[in-house]
């Protein structure tokens, strides 16, 4: 059995996110934090499964943000949410964890909001992009979002894309993006 890590410094994870952590009250790591840091930090894919609740954005988004080059503003990290709730949530997330990080920026996209005002915020730049695939797609198709600087793709809740049959566009979406990112 693995020592069970009990501490976030113990995640290697840098002074400014552990920072963050203490400020926003996050004492210790929970179990799938604690399981999933290390490896999404060593660039590896992962399948992690907990129920709703048990910190499992906190378990992608502080790993993805510490492998983040702040100085390229092309998208290096992509998350597809099943649904615009999700995706606004995971955004703030990612902002709040990156309260310390210079310069980072995170763009929600999703059907139902104005094109004009996405496509603006795209040509801005962003580090992470979260979104719903149907409005990605349409993006990607425009090409006004560009994946040749990605770095790695979470698909969260894919259970639950599966079950609202979004499959083929999750496929397709994979389809765009550069060989050997992380998922
Ligand atoms: P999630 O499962 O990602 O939706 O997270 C559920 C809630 O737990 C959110 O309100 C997080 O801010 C909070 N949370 C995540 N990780 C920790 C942690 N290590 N310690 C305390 N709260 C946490």
């Amino acid at each position: 059995m693995s020592y069970p890590i009990a501490q976030f410094e113990e995640l290697a994870l840098s002074p400014l996110l552990l920072q963050t952590l203490k400020e926003i009250g996050y004492e210790s790591p929970s179990p799938i934090q604690a399981a999933c840091i290390p490896h999404l930090l060593a660039g590896h894919d992962l399948i992690g499964q907990a129920q709703t609740g048990t910190g499992k954005t906190a378990a992608f988004a502080l790993p993805l943000l510490e492998r983040l080059d702040l100085t390229n503003h092309q998208p290096q990290v992509l998350v597809l949410t099943p649904t615009r709730e999700l995706a606004i949530q995971v955004a703030e997330a990612f902002q709040s964890y990156a309260r310390h990080l210079p310069g980072f920026h995170v763009l929600p996209i999703y059907g139902g909001q104005s094109m004009t005002i996405q496509l603006r915020h795209l040509q801005r730049g962003a580090h992470v992009v979260v979104g719903t695939p149907g409005r990605v797609m349409d993006h990607l198709r425009r090409e006004t979002l560009v994946l040749d600087g990605l770095r790695s793709i979470v698909l969260d809740e894919a259970d639950e894309m599966l079950r609202m049959g979004f499959i083929d566009d999750v496929e397709w979406v994979l389809e765009q993006t550069p060989e050997d990112i992380q998922i």
